[in-house]
């Protein structure tokens, strides 16, 4: 039978689409968090600015990002889930797609603090091209030979450090540490190239070469399903490179906030202090800073470890096996069209070593990357500089203590990359989000699969399900299917959200 009251602990995009969801569905839903705000990690902001060019004064406004910007189109059901949900929340119109052949798709940089920006391939092609960096083609060189390479699997969960180094040797995947620090601003070599990089995992188990393999990828007909069950919006986003939303993530969260509130949800700003199964009356007790509440079934929408510490009486396995990583945000903006600072494009990732004093991980162009998304209209640079990361907590460096120590190394990074911008910035707002992105360590998918049978026949006895980035993917697009696959599953009856583990192997 499905739960009739819920409580829905944490107001992250995951909770928000858990708690709208279920309340669709006729729960009567009580959302938790503590926060001013909800949103979690998604944070849009708006500031004010003003400044003078060519004799002439400029006010107005920017928005500004401090968690995530861009979502993709596919890889995965979260992605139709997502496109689905902005359309049902009413912000459609919002949608400020990125065309394939838009600069942000076709031009990505790596910079290599030894020998500067290089544009990331975007074909095997490159390898003729003279103006090709040594390092870009040392990559492409180390994929057209890997199909020859004999370096079978381990027995076990790898790491994304030691598979690539054994498909492609040491060079090419100091490169390819550059993806993981724009994804996951963790240290490839404390991460599950399974749970991090399912599809890299896989071509190589279909084909023994992760480059035949990923020439064999077969159509995935789950998410095909589910665009042409979109109809019309499932088609129009076959052009899409990326999309973002005009004035900012922040308004799904805020979109989410207010249609779960006109469901009938009662958000709550209070934290929730403890969660406890009542095993004979079948609900559970949850302990919050306003008062007790009981329900019948519990959404945890916080990050494990945070669930770990609620869980006094009937604890669950391995909450806290993963760590999260830190990462500064430095938003930095220009008196300048991006034109005279930067080449066009989506932005740079800068790989592990090499001289990199402040710890940078790379630099997203905002006013290049995702045109069309700040209702300002100001002709203006907006950068975001990403710093810390495995730089704070496995290659050697220190965790500023303060968000004010952030602004010098952010600036300090750049005026390195382009010392050709002498004009001083308009505004620079730092934040430091702390231990704001999981990192999976080898054996992930086990421990989930292990927390899943624990929380159908421990104390919990089904009573819990469990949605967020911790467990099944970093992404806004993860985030949304975890919360909608826990919806749609407690309509019919006892769902954990890891049922996608349960045979895991
Ligand atoms: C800087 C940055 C950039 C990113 N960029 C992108 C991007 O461009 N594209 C993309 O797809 N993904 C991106 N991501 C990833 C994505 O944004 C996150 O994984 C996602 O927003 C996490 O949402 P969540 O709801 O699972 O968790 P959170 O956002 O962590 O929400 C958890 C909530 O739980 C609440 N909480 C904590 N303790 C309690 C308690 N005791 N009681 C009640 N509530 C509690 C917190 O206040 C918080 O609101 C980015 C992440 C970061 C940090």
């Amino acid at each position: 039978m499905p739960p009739r009251s819920v409580a829905v602990v944490g107001g992250g995009l995951s909770g928000l689409t858990a708690a709208y969801r279920l309340a669709q569905s006729g729960a009567r839903v009580t959302l938790l968090d503590p926060a001013p705000r909800l949103g979690g990690w998604t944070q849009t902001q708006t500031y004010p600015v003003s400044y003078d060019r060519d004799g002439v004064h400029h006010t107005g406004t920017v928005s500004l990002e401090f968690g995530p910007r861009s979502i993709r189109p596919r890889g995965g059901l979260g992605a139709p889930a997502m496109l689905q949900l902005i359309h049902d929340v009413g912000l459609a119109d919002a949608i400020v797609p990125i065309p394939n052949n838009h600069p942000a798709a076709k031009h990505r940089y790596i910079y290599d603090p030894e020998r500067g920006l290089s544009a990331a391939p975007t074909s095997p092609l490159a390898l003729l091209d003279p103006r090709t960096p040594p390092a870009i083609r040392a990559l492409l060189l180390a994929v057209a030979r890997e199909p020859f390479r004999r370096a079978p699997p381990p027995t076990g969960d790898e790491s994304v450090a030691s598979f690539f180094e054994r498909r492609f040797g040491p060079r090419a995947a100091r490169t390819a540490s550059a993806f993981v620090h724009g994804i996951y601003a963790a240290d490839p070599a404390a991460l599950s190239l399974r749970s991090a990089f399912g599809a890299l995992y896989a071509a190589e188990q279909r084909a023994g070469s992760v480059v035949r393999g990923l020439f064999r990828t077969p159509v995935d007909e789950a998410e095909a399903a589910a665009w042409h069950a979109l109809g019309e919006i499932g088609k129009e986003r076959e052009g899409w490179n990326m999309y973002a939303l005009r004035g900012g993530m922040g308004r799904l969260t805020h979109a989410l906030e207010e249609g779960a509130r006109a469901l009938g949800v009662d958000v709550r700003r209070a934290a929730v202090l403890g969660l406890t199964p009542d095993q004979r009356a079948r609900r559970v007790n949850v302990d919050t800073s306003y008062g007790p509440l009981r329900v019948d079934h519990v959404v945890a929408a916080l990050p494990p470890r945070r669930l770990h510490r609620l869980l006094t009486e009937v604890r669950l396995p391995h909450l806290l096996a993963n760590s999260s990583t830190t990462v500064g945000v430095v938003n930095v903006v220009l008196p300048l069209p991006a034109s005279a600072v930067h080449p066009p494009g989506f932005g740079y990732l800068i790989p592990r070593g090499g001289p990199n004093p402040e710890g940078a991980l790379g630099v997203v162009f905002d006013t290049t990357a995702l045109p069309g998304t700040d209702p300002g209209e100001l002709d203006v640079t907006k950068l975001t500089v990403m710093l810390g990361g495995p730089h704070w907590n496995s290659y050697g460096g220190r965790e500023p203590a303060h968000d004010d120590e952030l602004a010098p190394l952010a600036l300090s990074h750049l005026a390195r990359v382009f010392p050709h911008v002498t004009v001083p910035p308009i505004l620079v707002v730092p934040r430091l989000n702390q231990e704001c992105i999981p990192t999976y360590a080898p054996g992930h998918g086990d421990r989930l699969r292990e927390i899943h049978q624990a929380i159908i026949t421990g104390g919990w006895a089904g009573r819990l399900s469990v949605v967020g980035a911790g467990y099944g993917g970093v992404s806004v697009n993860d985030c949304v299917l975890g919360a909608e696959m826990v919806a749609a599953g407690l309509a019919g009856g006892q769902v954990t959200g890891l049922e996608r583990w349960a045979d895991w192997e």
